[in-house]
């Protein structure tokens, strides 16, 4: 019998529905985007049909809330560099945070119960590919 699917976030734009989406999957949680055609057809109307849906199976509805919660992901843009960060090598703007902590999510979330001590970023450049960390 399928489990019961909840919707752990609302948003007016297909766009942040699926950034969303893709943070969950990253974290191992499965997750579908409901109303998106309807609402990609009639954006003016988005509000009034509630936006695009982004539904978790129930028993990780609480996990995926909190994953949202932790770090809101902007709904109107990428996130690209702050405070004027530039890549260290080719000096270009176009840098973003990449997260590496899949696994080591895994392994704390199962050893510890505690999913989110050692969560670490990494800066990566669009232009040239290179990594940096920050801190
Ligand atoms: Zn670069």
């Amino acid at each position: 019998m399928p489990e019961r699917l909840v919707t752990v976030a609302t948003f007016s734009r297909a766009m942040g529905a699926y950034l969303s989406k893709a943070r969950l999957e990253s974290e191992g949680i499965e997750c579908f985007v409901v109303d998106e055609f309807t609402v990609t057809m009639n954006w003016l109307f988005s509000n009034a049909i509630g936006g695009v849906k982004l539904n978790v199976k129930e028993s990780e509805a609480q996990r995926a809330a909190e994953i949202l919660r932790q770090e809101p992901i902007s709904t109107d843009s990428t996130e690209i560099g702050e405070d004027g960060l530039r890549c260290p090598k080719c000096d270009s703007p176009d840098v973003y945070y990449e997260k590496y902590s899949r696994r080591i999510f895994f392994a704390s979330w199962l050893l510890l119960d505690v999913p989110f001590p050692f969560l670490k970023r990494k800066w990566r450049c669009r232009e040239c590919g290179y990594e940096w960390k920050v801190r």
